[in-house]
């Protein structure tokens, strides 16, 4: 069995349940507190000499802390996508989705120079009525770092390694009546 360490790299305010109460306009006059915790967390796994970690990160934090996803990098770990600005794809069409999904993950790969292939959901939002999302996933494949469209070997998203899927929200995958 493998043994998978993650984590998501976010501020406090991203979080669904303050949705309700922070509007996104509000974000960027707000205390950033995620690059003193991610530092932390890194410091932690380095003094326990533990293995490398995974880290799905905003393209909204890249954007901002473009120096602690090179240290996330440069210290081993995997930089991985967690959508641009935790939007759920419950909220989302297809083509926003799309462009989220390119838009994220080519603010990652141009930060830290390199390919971004894993992908988490922003809230878990991967459920049945968003199954269409995992094939927005696979065509975005099909676009180079440089979003030319063309697919080659060695860049793009490749496989989706680390897509989340609550599998108590799937329901059982033999039931043809839902
Ligand atoms: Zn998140």
């Amino acid at each position: 069995m493998m043994n998978a360490l993650t984590f998501d790299v976010e501020e406090y305010f991203h979080a669904e349940v303050f949705a309700g109460v922070v509007r996104r306009e509000e974000w960027a006059g707000l205390e950033s507190r995620v690059v003193r915790a991610t530092q932390r967390i890194l410091d932690v796994l380095e003094e326990g000499r533990s293995t490398a970690a995974t880290f799905f990160v905003l393209g909204w934090v890249a954007a901002r802390h473009p120096e602690l996803v090179r240290m996330i990098h440069a210290r081993g770990h995997e930089v991985a996508c967690h959508g641009y600005s935790h939007e759920m794809i419950t909220r989302q069409s297809s083509t926003q989705f799309a462009e989220d999904v390119v838009r994220s993950k080519k603010t990652l790969e141009d930060t830290i120079g390199a390919a971004v292939i894993g992908y988490r959901a922003p809230t878990f939002s991967v459920v049945r009525e968003t199954l269409w999302s995992l094939e927005v996933l696979v065509e975005a494949s099909a676009f180079d770092g440089n979003g030319s469209g063309v697919a080659h070997p060695g860049g793009g998203w490749r496989v989706f390694p680390a897509v989340s899927v609550p599998l108590h929200a799937m329901g059982d995958p033999t039931d043809q009546r839902a």
